[in-house]
């Protein structure tokens, strides 16, 4: 992709920074399994997965095998973590490789074991207990007798017990009861894990919410994901915690600027009147890109450190933006889409994600492929 103006930088210096912010808040002898699925949230996860192995991130979590195997083949050998679990057919790549394992059913339980049976080893697991998140997950009543059955399948090893958040990233007191909820039931799948003889080397429940937010005493691993690459899990904590640093700047140029008399009608849909005489940039970024297309009219760029609004539809390769007013505007001149620009004003993901009415995390997910990421 030579000569693409639109790119996302990722300053691993960020990444550093909030990875000794983690650090600082976790408990000594605590680890941080760093989530890096789907591809690092867009930051591109073998290049952050790298430099997180060289600070001493103990362990990593993936979505799915796939992820898990590009890892291992790109030299990682640390922990790797499967949190979606894997799929009848995936137990043979699943223990060859060396990858841990979310658990959640007893099929998955006899395919891991007479996995690890033919390869002589044994299969890594980490049962997940549904606490609450309702998503996967053996149920937390059911936990008792789930253990008592795993006992039969001699070629597991319970490396880990965890559990998910549903809304710890809710500061009110519904949210926080809820949460509190969930950590009580987990403890007691910890606790009946214990009394049952197993003896789990890593216990964890905290995304990036719970490690800003919650002392959980029983754990000795963490999983931030959003955090790490600097951004907060929700608004709620704008304000309240130490702020972690943007990892990535998405970033374009000014390719054209006119002058427009008032009346005339900007991009798809004439969603765009000029009030008076404008200054428009086209700015060659779109939703093609995964500058979301509700930013329609709402979203604003920075250039030359000053704010400009996009003026009309977000086209699939262009935005186009108000730069009346901005001193010295020029073709080529920089343009900030989301992250922190070099005069120090940044354009948050939180910013983007109200919005366009969604969350920080799929505002990072979706930039696209075709815009190359250089790391800094
Ligand atoms: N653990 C699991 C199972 C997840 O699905 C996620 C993210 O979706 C995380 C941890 C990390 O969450 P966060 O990015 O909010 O820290």
């Amino acid at each position: 992709m030579d000569g693409r103006t639109t790119v996302a930088e990722i300053n691993l210096a960020a990444l550093r920074k909030n990875y000794a912010l983690v650090k600082r808040t976790i408990p000594a002898g605590s680890g941080i399994l760093a989530v890096v699925k789907a591809d690092a949230y867009g930051h591109g996860f073998l290049d952050i997965s790298k430099e997180l192995e060289s600070l001493g991130a103990e362990a990593f979590g993936v979505a799915f095998l796939a992820e898990g195997i590009q890892l291992r083949r790109s030299g990682l050998d640390r922990t790797v973590l499967i949190l979606g679990g894997i799929y009848p057919g995936e137990e043979r790549k699943c223990v060859g490789y060396h990858l841990s394992t979310a658990l959640f059913t007893l099929e998955q339980a006899e395919g891991l074991d007479a996995a690890a049976a033919k390869l002589y080893r044994k299969a890594l697991v980490h049962l997940e207990v549904d606490t609450g998140m309702g998503r996967l997950g053996v149920s937390h009543a059911d936990i008792p007798a789930f253990l008592r059955e795993l006992k039969r399948f001699k070629n597991l090893e319970l490396e880990g017990i965890f559990s998910h958040f549903a809304s710890a990233d809710e500061l009110d007191p519904e949210g926080v009861n809820y949460t509190e909820l969930q950590a009580e039931r987990f403890s007691k799948a910890v606790s009946e894990a214990r009394a049952q003889g197993f003896a789990p080397r890593y216990i964890h429940i905290a995304n990036s919410a719970a490690v800003l937010n919650l002392k959980l005493p029983y754990c000795n691993l963490v999983r931030p994901g959003i955090i790490l690459y600097g951004a907060l899990p929700s608004a709620d904590f704008q304000g309240k915690v130490v702020e972690p640093e943007p990892v990535l700047r998405f970033r374009s140029k000014v390719a054209m600027l006119k002058w427009v008399d008032p009346g005339t009608c900007i991009s798809y849909g004439r969603r765009y009147t000029a009030d008076e005489r404008r200054l428009i940039a086209s700015v060659p970024v779109g939703y093609a890109d995964g500058y979301n297309r509700a930013l329609t009219n709402k979203g604003e760029v920075l250039i030359r450190g000053k704010r400009a609004r996009v003026t009309g539809t977000v086209c699939m390769d262009w935005i186009m933006v108000d730069v009346t007013g901005i001193e010295g505007v020029s073709v080529g001149d920089e343009v900030t889409l989301l992250g922190m620009d070099p005069s120090g004003v940044c354009i948050s993901a939180q910013e983007l994600a109200d919005k366009a009415g969604t969350i920080p995390y799929e505002i990072f997910c979706c930039i696209s492929k075709r815009v190359p990421r250089i790391y800094l």
